[in-house]
């Protein structure tokens, strides 16, 4: 009965993030039922291999006992607890020290919230609320770059640099500006090394910097490597040649870890993949590998300096939520970090990585792919209607989100963003495992290139 089923239910009933509503109407919902490991079996009990760990942040897969037990325990013992006006409750104590222990150099204080978009929201409340406090109030704008993606609130959504998510929200908010992106494969000039393609990217950044004032320009904000934006990765250079300029201005560098942190480049940072010296960073999603809402903002003394001096000044920092370092999430957080050790999950990556990225420059021979980039256990490839030209697809053919059904009858999710198809699997998976996501993918493509050559 269609009237009744569970997709018919959920047309009925629910808004869905980041899903075309018109579209949705008739098509209706893929139900995701359970999982194990790397694969997720639908409602029909057809089993797919979840190639992008959820949306990048199941990096322990999916049914861990470990995590679940972390969470029924903290459950059972303290289910909710918060953090305003002096209380606090263990497992965030333990998480903050952990998560300190091995944060990017410099990082002394965390701030806990609940999602990559609110750590993001608090980077900017912190910005300006700290240039208050050191007296410089003028000092307030904040750089992002062009398709990079760091959230959807009011401030992070304006931070976010793709045009859906400003156009019809009446965003960007004053005081945030985006810059170009470094993306190697559309954005360097012919004949142009990586190396020269980062300074130029460094002197347009000064360029631009000089254009606002310095005097009026706080912060700087990127992920490592791009991630919803396409999987950019930078190239040779780009982030000690922009940190220059930063350092040059008195900017500081905020590094959105949201994607990038726990493993996913190889390091436990991208900032180290990529020698990034960040003043604040911001971490999400593989935070508690997905089981539960967490995240958090580790700021330098020099930020939380400031802070205590504003507090002196004028009292209380009002900012925070009612799940701040909620107990049960960070007994998970903390649970996921000790089961990164436990199972020396970084070393795992490094060994399976070189799979990864050998299967996915692999797929630069077939004639739908233009570009194909990666690192760690995080990879993209962009389709193209002309590799010699790089010539993309008209948008309306859709053939990323194409590509991407046909991996799904195939049995394997990936992500369309735009035509780039991205990967990235939970950080457990297997070499066997790398090796069926690609196979899965290639019939995809095949499919893909019968679909737009009939
Ligand atoms: N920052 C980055 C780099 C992200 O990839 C995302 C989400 O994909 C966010 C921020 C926003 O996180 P959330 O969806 O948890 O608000």
């Amino acid at each position: 009965d269609i009237g009744n089923s569970p997709s018919a239910r959920d047309i009925e009933s629910i808004i869905h993030p980041y899903t075309n509503l018109d579209v949705h109407r008739t098509k209706g919902p893929m139900i995701i039922d359970r999982g194990k490991g790397v694969m997720v079996w639908d409602d029909e009990g057809n089993e797919y291999i979840e190639g992008m760990a959820g949306l990048w942040c199941a990096s322990f897969g999916f049914g861990e006992e470990a995590l679940i037990d972390a969470a029924v325990e903290q459950m059972r013992k303290l289910p909710f607890y918060h953090q305003f006006g002096h209380k606090s409750s263990m497992p965030s104590i333990e998480l903050a020290e952990k998560l300190l222990a091995i944060a990017p150099k410099g990082m002394s204080k965390v701030f806990f919230a609940n999602s990559g978009s609110e750590a993001n929201d608090s980077q900017v409340k912190l910005q300006w609320y700290v240039n208050n406090a050191l007296g410089r109030p003028e000092k307030k704008k904040i750089l992002s770059r062009i398709k990079g993606y760091h959230g959807v609130t009011i401030a992070s959504a304006s931070l976010t640099g793709l045009p859906a998510n400003h156009a019809e929200f009446d965003l960007p908010i004053a005081n945030i500006g985006h810059v170009d992106m470094a993306y190697p494969y559309r954005g360097m000039e012919p004949g142009e090394t990586e190396e020269e393609y980062s300074t130029r990217l460094a002197e347009l950044l000064e360029q631009r910097i000089l254009e606002e004032g310095p005097e009026t320009v706080a912060a700087f904000i990127a992920e490592p490597v791009c991630g919803a934006g396409g999987v950019l990765v930078p190239p040779a250079g780009y982030f000690p040649k922009i940190q220059a300029v930063l350092k040059k201005y008195d900017i500081m560098m905020i590094a959105d870890e949201v994607i990038c942190g726990f493993g996913r480049t190889g390091n436990m940072w991208g900032c180290e993949t990529y020698d990034i010296e960040p003043d604040s960073v911001s971490c999400a999603k593989q935070l508690s590998s997905a089981y539960l809402p967490i995240s958090g903002v580790m700021v330098n003394d020099r930020i939380h300096d400031a802070m205590i001096e504003q507090s002196k000044k004028i009292g209380t920092f009002a900012h925070g939520f009612t799940y701040s370092a909620h107990p049960v999430c960070a007994a998970v957080a903390v649970r996921t970090l000790e089961l990164m050790e436990e199972r020396r999950i970084l070393e795992h990556v490094r060994e399976v990585m070189p799979v990864m990225q050998r299967r996915l420059r692999k797929l630069g021979d077939h004639p739908l792919v233009g570009d194909v980039r990666g690192v760690g256990l995080v990879g993209a490839v962009e389709l193209v209607a002309d590799k010699a030209t790089k010539r993309a697809f008209d948008p309306k053919k859709m053939v990323g989100a194409n590509c991407s059904e046909f991996a799904v009858r195939h049995g394997l999710i990936t992500r369309a963003m735009t035509d780039s198809l991205g990967f990235c699997p939970p950080l457990v998976i297997t070499e066997a495992e790398i090796n069926e996501m690609f196979d899965r993918f290639e019939k995809a493509l095949d499919d893909t290139e019968h679909w737009v050559t009939k």
